[in-house]
C-alpha cells in the first residue's frame, strides 16, 4: 500500500489502540484472540501520551480507533479518549465495543468520543439485548454522537495455531491483507507502530498454546522514538515483506464462518487447512495440490 504524504507527514485513515487484551465475551475465531489471553494488559496512559507526541511529528490519522479485547473493561478509558483528543493527531475518536458495558459509561466518556461502533453478537447467553441498544441510541442521539450498530452473524477465520507451511501462501495472504493495505489497521502498542492489529495478540495466543514462534511483538513493529522520521514510517508501512506474524495468520482471506460463543475458553486449537481460506482464483487449487503433494 502506498502511503499518503502531505506536507512531509504520513496521513493514514486509522490508527488502532488496544485498551484491554481480554474480553467479556468469547467469540470463536476472535481476530484478537481475546479468549486465549489471560491478562488484560491495560496500557499505560503516560506511555500512550508520549508515543502520540512523538508520532505526531511525522504522522496523523483521520481517526483513532480504541478497541481490544473489550475496550470498555479499561476503567481509564475516558482518560485515553481525552488524551487522543488533546494530541491533535486525529479528526475523530472511535470506540469499537461489543456494547455490553456501554450503559455504564459516564459523561467524560461521551464527551470525548465521536463515534461508538457496537459489534452486535446475537449468539450466546450474554448477547446484547434490544433494551440496552435502545438506551444507547437515545444517549448517543441526545449527546450528538454517532452510533453505529453492526450486526455480526459471521466472522472470517483469522489466525491459526500452526505455521502455514507454504511461504507462497503467506506472501499471497499478506499481499491481499485488507488489515495491512486496504482498510489499514495500523496499530500503536507499547511504544511501537505495527502494520496491523493482530501482532501482539497472536504472539500472546501462540505463547498460551505453547506453539514455538518468533517474538512478533518485539520484531514486527517499528519503535517510536525521538529520531523517528516520516520516511522510516513510510518504508515500514509500505513494505512488501510479510511480518513474522503473517506465518500464522489468514489476514482477510479467511473463510466466513457462523459467529458463535465458545462454550469453554480457550477453545480448540485451529489447525491450518487450505479450506480455511476463501475461494480465490487459482489460490485454493494450488494449495490443495501442494498439500496433497506433501
Ligand atoms: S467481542 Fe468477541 S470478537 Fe470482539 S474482542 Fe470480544 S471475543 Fe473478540
Ligand atoms: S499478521 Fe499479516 S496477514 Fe495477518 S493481519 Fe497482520 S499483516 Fe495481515
Amino acid at each position: 500500500m502506498k502511503c499518503r504524504v502531505e506536507g512531509g507527514e504520513i496521513v493514514t485513515d486509522s490508527l488502532e489502540f488496544f485498551l484491554a487484551d481480554t474480553c467479556n465475551l468469547a467469540c470463536e475465531h476472535c481476530a484478537s484472540s481475546a479468549p486465549l489471553v489471560k491478562k488484560a494488559n491495560f496500557p499505560d496512559l503516560l506511555e500512550f501520551k508520549e508515543s502520540l507526541a512523538l508520532l505526531r511529528r511525522v504522522m496523523r490519522s483521520k481517526q483513532i480507533k480504541f478497541l481490544g479485547g473489550e475496550p470498555l473493561l479499561n476503567k481509564d478509558i475516558a482518560k485515553f479518549l481525552a488524551a487522543a483528543k488533546a494530541s491533535g493527531m486525529f479528526e475523530r475518536v472511535r470506540v469499537t465495543t461489543n456494547g455490553l458495558l456501554l450503559d455504564r459509561m459516564g459523561e467524560e466518556f461521551w464527551h470525548n468520543v465521536d463515534v461508538v461502533e457496537v459489534s452486535r453478537y446475537r449468539s450466546g447467553e450474554n448477547a446484547l439485548a434490544d433494551a440496552p441498544v435502545t438506551r444507547i441510541r437515545e444517549t448517543a442521539f441526545r449527546l450528538g454522537k454517532k452510533l453505529e450498530v453492526v450486526e455480526k452473524p459471521e466472522f472470517f477465520a483469522a489466525v491459526v495455531d500452526e505455521r502455514i507451511p507454504d511461504p507462497e501462501t503467506v506472501a499471497r495472504v499478506y499481499a491481499d491483507c485488507g488489515e495491512a493495505h486496504r482498510a489499514p489497521c495500523h496499530t500503536l502498542y507499547k511504544g511501537k507502530l505495527y502494520r496491523c492489529s493482530r501482532v501482539h495478540t497472536l504472539d500472546l495466543r501462540l505463547s498460551a498454546r505453547g506453539v514455538p514462534h518468533a517474538p512478533f511483538t518485539d520484531v514486527d513493529g517499528l519503535a517510536i522514538g525521538p529520531g523517528l522520521s516520516a520516511d522510516a514510517v513510510r518504508v515500514y508501512l509500505e513494505s512488501p515483506e510479510p511480518l513474522n506474524a503473517c506465518s500464522f495468520c489468514l489476514g482477510t482471506s479467511g473463510r466466513w464462518l457462523a459467529q458463535r460463543q465458545l462454550s469453554e475458553k480457550p477453545g480448540k486449537k485451529v489447525a491450518f487447512s487450505p479450506d480455511l481460506l476463501q475461494q480465490a482464483p487459482g489460490l485454493l487449487r494450488r494449495m490443495r495440490e501442494r498439500v496433497l503433494a506433501r
